[in-house]
């Protein structure tokens, strides 16, 4: 199982024909601008400046890969796509951004879950719902709630409610999940840690794709339809 502290930096790419070939398991990190996502990125994998905050409007679109394994070994990759929703970002912007990071969350195959953070103050806005909307049933989403120490136990506890309920109401046949996270206090770490490097692991072996899921355990039978 990859640990996502082994991850370095490995390439940026910025046009869809030129994302790395093969077959190796991705887990993509999505947010809007300021979400947290460099923060949590940064407190995940142990590193103090590995992702880069999206603060500046307009600066490059790129997915950014890392690569993860121990030693020079590449296990999978942890693509950080760039944050969404600048009020003040051109249009050109956007374009670009549904070009690049749209059409790579909707069509790639290597993908073994997406990874979405959202500040716990704004739960899922409309265009976080947009982009799970794009996120094919059968990859595994995950909804951090970041910025949770700005909210007291009991408002939390609530949001994270909220937000279950809406994901199991808009994707009823996946298996998602939604936990809270502070990048300040580091919060949260483990638990979406263990979920990420399960997600690497399973897809690790088996082929990527809809029919990887097996429908049923190895070696048991589906129970016949009782009609
Ligand atoms: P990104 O644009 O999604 O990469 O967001 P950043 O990681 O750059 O964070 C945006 C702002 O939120 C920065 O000022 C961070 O210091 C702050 N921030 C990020 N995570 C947390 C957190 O867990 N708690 C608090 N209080 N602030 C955070």
């Amino acid at each position: 199982m990859p640990a996502l502290t082994t991850a370095r930096f490995h390439t940026t790419v910025v046009a869809l024909q030129k994302l790395p070939t093969g077959d190796l398991p991705e887990v993509a990190f999505v947010g809007r601008s300021n979400a947290g996502k460099s923060s949590a990125i940064n407190v995940l994998c142990n590193r103090r400046r590995l992702a880069f905050s999206s603060r500046t409007p307009g600066r490059t679109q790129a997915l950014n890969y890392f690569a993860i394994g121990p030693g020079e070994h590449v296990d999978g990759y942890i693509v950080d796509t760039p944050g969404y929703g600048y009020a003040s970002a051109p249009l050109e912007t956007k374009r670009t951004w549904d070009q690049l990071a749209g059409l790579y969350l909707q069509q790639r195959r290597q993908l073994a879950g997406v990874v979405l953070l959202a500040d716990i103050r704004r739960e899922l806005t409309e265009l976080d719902l947009q982009l799970i909307d794009w996120i094919e049933a059968w990859i595994p989403l995950l909804v951090v709630l970041t910025k949770a120490d700005k909210l007291g136990h009991q408002q939390r506890q609530g949001v994270l409610h909220s937000v279950r309920k809406r994901l199991a109401a808009i994707r009823p046949e996946s298996d998602d999940a939604v936990m809270l996270f502070s990048a300040l206090d580091r919060s949260g770490r483990e638990g979406v840690l263990a979920l990420v490097e399960a997600w690497f692991a399973r897809r690790g072996a088996a082929p990527a794709g809809p029919d990887a899921a097996p429908e049923s355990e190895p070696g048991i039978e589906p129970r016949p339809d009782p009609n």
